[in-house]
């Protein structure tokens, strides 16, 4: 498979990295000790036009395939993983309204998602009592005249606090029905009735905002139906396909970050009169680092040139998340390891990469969901 990005890939990681380094990378740290909401950032994301690759050019999207999202996620996480995973989701919640919607649905949402006017897009799938098993989500959603009533609770839901327009997953066919009988919603973020809780105090990507939802009597239109009646859980899979790149992408930065900082320190640390890195241990370190993320990159790759080739990429893009978030943990904690006392310190980005890793085999599909996924395309 020929996996060299095109100009316009190469231009967009490059573009990623510059905005990385030049205004995302200084406050990254300021960011995840305060939990501040990085507006700034995201606005910036937006004029790049990085908050809407995947979306049509006809609606303000930059329309650049999955290649470059992919690169682009990469860049940013370097920098601040809790920005990545925002700008990851809304980009994920932006192509699922270019493939499913109508063209009414997409004339609504996406200029907005473009232009930032919608600071992000939510995905709100999971539930206090339902994570892997999004099949017994409990929200309901109830015919009223032409419209929908939605009520239910949704759990974690990223950037929920400041979406312009939220997926939301609602039962419309009675529970005995389990995947079968959900449908998908769009919800803008002020309609009444939608109730935003707290962020939540979290252990990394802490300026990630993370809020649950309540649904009381949340009154949508008829036409706020994305995709078919009841063909919501067909959506969600398709969403969390091309997603699971978005979060192998996030975990190949943060290891890379790692890594790099790791290489400069053993270069300038020293101990026992030499710097650490001519230590044969610390050496083996760097080396088994360097070899998980570059496995990790090729996987990641692979599944996102398959998309963009328009083939099936399921299984691969479970491997390449399941492969490059476990990756991420081991290389950032070698990481750490490798700073000694200075890398258990938040004065240094090592602890805080370790942190940020630690969510990646959780969200977007548990590491143990990713192994079924695979399991089942090998072995039914
Ligand atoms: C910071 C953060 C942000 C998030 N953002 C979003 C978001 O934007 N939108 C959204 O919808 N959700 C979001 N989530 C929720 C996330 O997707 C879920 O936490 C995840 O899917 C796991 O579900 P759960 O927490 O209910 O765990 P559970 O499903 O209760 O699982 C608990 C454990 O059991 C294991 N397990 C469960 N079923 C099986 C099985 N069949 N085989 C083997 N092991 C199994 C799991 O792997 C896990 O180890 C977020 C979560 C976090 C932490």
């Amino acid at each position: 498979m020929d996996m060299d990005p095109s100009e316009i890939e190469a231009l967009v990681q490059q573009t990623a990295h510059e905005f990385a380094n030049r205004v995302i990378a200084p406050q990254a740290s300021d960011l995840d000790a305060t939990e501040r909401f990085p507006s700034d950032v995201l606005r910036g994301l937006s004029e790049i036009g990085l908050m809407s690759i995947n979306v049509p050019h006809e609606y303000g999207g930059a329309d650049a395939g999955a290649v470059a999202f992919a690169l682009a996620v990469e860049q940013i996480a370097r920098a601040c993983a809790s920005c990545a995973v925002m700008m990851s989701v809304t980009n994920m919640v932006g192509e699922t309204i270019a493939r499913f919607g109508t063209d009414g649905q997409k004339s609504r949402h996406l200029p907005k998602l473009a232009s930032g006017e919608h600071v992000l897009g939510s995905f709100a799938l999971s539930e206090p009592d339902a994570g892997s098993d999004p099949a017994g989500l409990r929200t309901m959603a109830t015919r009223d005249g032409g419209d929908w009533i939605l009520d239910g609770a949704k759990q974690w839901i990223t950037g929920g606090g400041h979406a312009g327009v939220l997926l939301v997953w609602a039962r419309t066919a009675p529970t005995a029905a389990g995947a079968k009988g959900l449908s998908c919603f769009l919800v803008e973020g002020s309609t009444p009735g939608l109730k935003v809780g707290r962020a939540e105090d979290k252990m990394g990507i802490r300026a990630s905002n993370t809020v649950a939802l309540q649904f009381d009597a949340c009154r949508v239109s008829g036409d706020a139906l994305l995709g078919d009646l009841n063909g919501g859980f067909r959506i969600a899979m398709a969403a969390l396909d091309g997603g699971r790149i978005g979060i192998a992408a996030q975990a190949l930065g943060i290891a890379g970050a790692a890594l790099d900082e790791s290489i400069a320190w053993a270069k300038t640390r020293s101990a026992f009169g030499v710097p650490i890195g001519e230590h044969q241990a610390i050496g083996g370190k760097i080396s088994d680092m360097r070899t998980q993320i570059d496995a990790a990159r090729l996987l990641m790759a692979r599944a996102a040139f398959l998309k963009r080739a328009g083939q099936p990429y399921t299984r691969e893009a479970s491997m390449a998340k399941l492969f490059a978030s476990e990756a991420a943990i081991r290389v950032c904690n070698e990481a750490v390891q490798i700073h000694g006392g200075y890398g258990y310190m938040r004065e240094f980005a090592a602890e805080r990469h370790l942190r940020d890793a630690r969510v990646t085999t959780i969200y977007e599909g548990t590491s143990e969901i990713q192994r079924s996924v695979i399991a089942r395309t090998l072995l039914l």
